[in-house]
């Protein structure tokens, strides 16, 4: 081998070690991003998500166990999903009657029995299924049993929840307490506007009743005021007798709007907003960004009572 050659090999054996140096050093850099700096948080449903990120920010990486889309009240666990929950450093379960918690709550903790399990519905004062719910007397059971789950759907709620997910925080992660108090006391603020903006925006309302398929705004209806009529029954479609006095107590109050969620579709909203000639507008219960989706809702709730 010739004295040039020899020097050729020589460089070109220190760029490739360099290379392989700097590609060991960046995967390092990128893992220890992704495994030990974020903390995993696993939630049950979207809205919870968005609190936890409202929070968290940057520190925290969001597990989400019923995906965009799906039913708390039907949802099955993937063994993907199991994976990724043995990462979590914590949980933020509803903590009320929700199938899936129900169905499910018992098998995550087994599969992370370290995780720290923050209960949202601490402190919230939990309304029974049918109290804000119908007039009608029917004495079956309901599909939610007993107490109403659907806390999140409530501005004061949701600012109770946040102090929880912000306390469950804190205890997991203290040395970013004040990152994470400072997060919500934003988020508090941003609540109490936004309440107070629904509030004034539905005050003027003088037909308070609205109809929906699934029964989930029980909480924004005590908070504003209102009155929440279910179409369904035992959370199943209801039968000819009470479809009848629906619609003979939508046509005494002059209500014109089925509001359906996305997650539950249906003909039969289709099929009682034609009897009433009305229409069938879908409200979602389980979106991420809460108070955009809030004032949306209020919105449409607003436009169809009057
Ligand atoms: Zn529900």
């Amino acid at each position: 081998m010739r004295k040039a050659d020899r020097r050729v090999l020589l460089v070109a054996t220190a760029v490739m070690i360099l290379i392989v140096v700097l590609v060991v050093l960046a995967l390092r850099a990128t893992s220890q991003e992704t495994d030990s700096d974020t903390l995993v948080v696993a939630v049950t449903i979207l809205p919870q998500a968005g609190f936890v990120e409202a929070i968290g920010g940057d520190r925290v990486e969001v597990l989400v166990m019923v995906p965009p889309g799906a039913s708390p009240h039907i949802y099955e666990v993937t063994p993907d999903q199991m994976i990724k929950l043995s990462r979590a450093k914590m949980y933020v379960k509803v903590g009320l009657p929700v199938e899936f918690e129900l169905a499910w709550m018992d098998k995550l903790i087994a599969a992370n029995e370290s995780m720290h399990v923050v209960n949202c519905s601490e402190g919230i004062q939990v309304l029974e299924m049918d109290e804000n719910h119908h007039d009608h007397d029917h004495e079956q059971d309901h599909g939610h049993t007993g107490l109403d789950p659907h806390i999140w759907l409530s501005v004061r709620n949701a600012a109770i929840m946040v102090q929880n997910i912000c306390a469950g925080l804190v205890r997991v992660d203290p040395a970013n307490q004040d990152y994470y108090e400072e997060n919500r006391d934003d988020y508090l603020e941003q609540l109490e506007k936004l309440n107070s903006e629904i509030e004034e925006s539905l005050s003027d309302v003088e037909n308070r009743r609205f109809i929906v398929f699934h029964p989930a705004w029980g909480y924004f209806a005590r908070d504003y005021d209102l009155i929440q009529i279910a179409v369904e029954q035992d959370g199943k479609e209801p039968d000819i007798d009470y479809r009848i006095r629906l619609i003979e107590e939508a046509r005494e109050h002059h209500i014109r709007v089925v509001f359906l969620s996305p997650q539950y579709p249906t003909r039969s909203a289709d099929v009682i907003a034609r009897e009433i000639g009305g229409r069938v507008v879908i409200i979602d219960p389980l979106a991420k960004d809460f108070i955009g989706n809030m004032r949306v809702v209020a919105s449409a709730m607003k436009e169809a009572m009057q």
